[in-house]
């Protein structure tokens, strides 16, 4: 039977004829039939990915080089654009979307030979942290089917957890690939700010959005975001500084580093016992290696979930007001007396609840009444986290924290209480007000029988000294 480790070895296997693409992706077909009631996908590319599978089989045996991703077999969330493919951000206002074009990274990847499996299940417009917000039904983890697998980026995770695929892509406004990466015990990586082209991204917030990727392995993830990592003119934000061989990550795996720990994070109140346990444990490890581990105050912790929900809400507000059903999307079969009715039942009926809070609150906060009180406000506070961070990395190589302050939810557990949901992003969302890179490592087992791991965060274009520094805590401290 087909198994996957590495990319490395898959490749080896290919080049001794001990598999195939055509194996992989008949395997990963039966690996999502047999996991269906995990709902981690919205669309499966059966016949594309058979037939591409084939294709690269032929070249192969034809004596072709292998590229760098030949047959790797990934799965895109539904708000990455693939050119004469639904794409839809699981909502019903896009449910019958064709992508008229394919997104930049994703672009890069099938250059390299990379198979797209299929769209996997997300939270609507990346809006949650459970994946319950889905016009196509929840996700469910797949160690525990009480659990959900996190959010928005959900079915992409579980679609690598449940060895759906080989790896995948998600988007991170605000942990959206971190945290359901921790919920599922997997890797999950969100660049700097910039370092991968949005074009082809559905846009949340075009601040905060990045996109992600889902993996077991390090290397792996590490190749896929050298590959991503590419110049794009489409993109007016990139950073000006790349491309970076994030790949040659290990050789520097001897360096003693310099970490810091929040105090207010894992000291915080709403934290779990056990996980906060595990990272004071994981802190004297470090420090018993030889690296420094300080523990550093950081007072603006519980200001930043408020600051996050305005500017991304306001983004959004703005971002989905394209959403019309004018020129694309759904369309309401009520009669509508006027343009503003027509587009008004477009939008209440292709929308779902969450997003509608969201873009009520966006526009209120950009109101000209409540600019000031609000938006102004929370620009401020971005720029103070932005400031404060400068200040840690002028010290330190890395920040340590969690990724979450607990394990998975149960499903539908947090439904009534959006406010605690929320909150549940208190460590995630920093990264992306701050635009610095950070990722999220499987690490530890709770009593309850699930995941959990730590979040690394490096200064901004720093990946190569993330995955360095990750490299080492997987390998030594585990
Ligand atoms: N949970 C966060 C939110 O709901 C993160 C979303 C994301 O990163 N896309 O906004």
């Amino acid at each position: 039977m087909f198994s996957f480790t590495t990319i490395q070895a898959y490749h080896k296997n290919l080049l001794e004829n001990n598999t195939s693409c055509t194996d992989a992706v008949s395997f990963y077909l039966q690996q999502i039939e047999q996991h269906k009631e995990l709902n981690a996908y919205t669309e499966v590319y059966t016949n594309d990915a058979l037939a591409r599978a084939a294709a690269l089989d032929e070249e192969r045996r034809n004596g072709q080089p292998l590229k760098k991703l030949h047959g790797v077999v990934i799965a895109i969330k539904d708000v990455i654009c693939l050119k004469g493919k639904r794409v839809t951000a699981a909502s019903k206002i896009l449910a019958n979307f064709e992508s008229l074009y394919t997104a930049t990274a994703l672009q890069y990847l099938i250059n390299e030979d990379a198979i797209i499996i299929g769209s996997c299940n997300c939270d609507e417009f990346a809006m949650g942290s459970t994946n319950e917000n889905s016009y196509y039904g929840k996700v469910l983890n797949g160690i525990d089917t009480t659990k959900v697998p996190g959010g928005s980026s959900g079915g992409s995770a579980v679609a690598v957890q449940a060895d759906m695929c080989m790896l995948s892509l998600g988007s991170d406004t605000g942990g959206s690939v971190r945290q359901p990466a921790d919920f599922c015990g997997i890797i999950g990586i969100k660049p700097s700010y910039g370092r991968i082209s949005r074009y082809g991204l559905l846009a949340y917030a075009s601040s905060f959005d990045q996109i992600g990727i889902f993996g077991k392995q390090l290397e792996d993830v590490a190749l896929i975001l050298e590959i991503m990592s590419k110049p794009d003119e489409m993109d007016g934000t990139m950073l000006k500084s790349l491309p970076k061989q994030f790949s040659n990550y290990q050789n520097e795996s001897n360096k003693k580093y310099k970490i810091a720990f929040l105090k207010q994070a894992f000291h915080h109140k709403g934290i779990d016992v056990e996980i906060a346990e595990k990272i004071t444990t994981l802190k004297n490890t470090i420090e018993q290696q030889g690296h420094t581990a300080d523990e550093i105050d950081f007072d603006l912790l519980d200001y930043i979930v408020p600051a996050y929900y305005v500017l991304t809400t306001a983004e959004a507000s703005s971002n989905l007001s394209r959403y019309d059903g004018v020129r694309y999307g759904h369309n309401s079969s009520l009669k509508s007396n006027s343009y503003n009715e027509f587009i008004t039942n477009n939008r209440t009926e292709g929308f779902g609840a969450e997003v509608k809070k969201r873009i009520m609150l966006g526009t209120f906060v950009l109101s000209a009444g409540y600019y000031d009180a609000y938006f102004n406000k929370a620009q401020k506070i971005r720029r103070l986290l932005v400031e404060k961070i400068s200040e840690i990395f002028a010290t330190y190589d890395a920040v340590i924290m969690p990724v979450s302050p607990s394990t998975a939810f149960t499903i539908g557990e947090k439904d009534k209480d959006p406010i605690a949901m929320y909150l549940a992003d208190i460590f995630t969302v920093f990264a992306n007000l701050t635009g610095v890179p950070s990722i999220a490592l499987p690490m530890f087992k709770h009593s309850n029988g699930l995941p959990f791991g730590v979040q690394v965060l490096c200064n901004k274009e720093n990946e190569l000294l993330m995955l360095e520094i990750s490299n080492t805590i997987l390998n030594k401290t585990k």
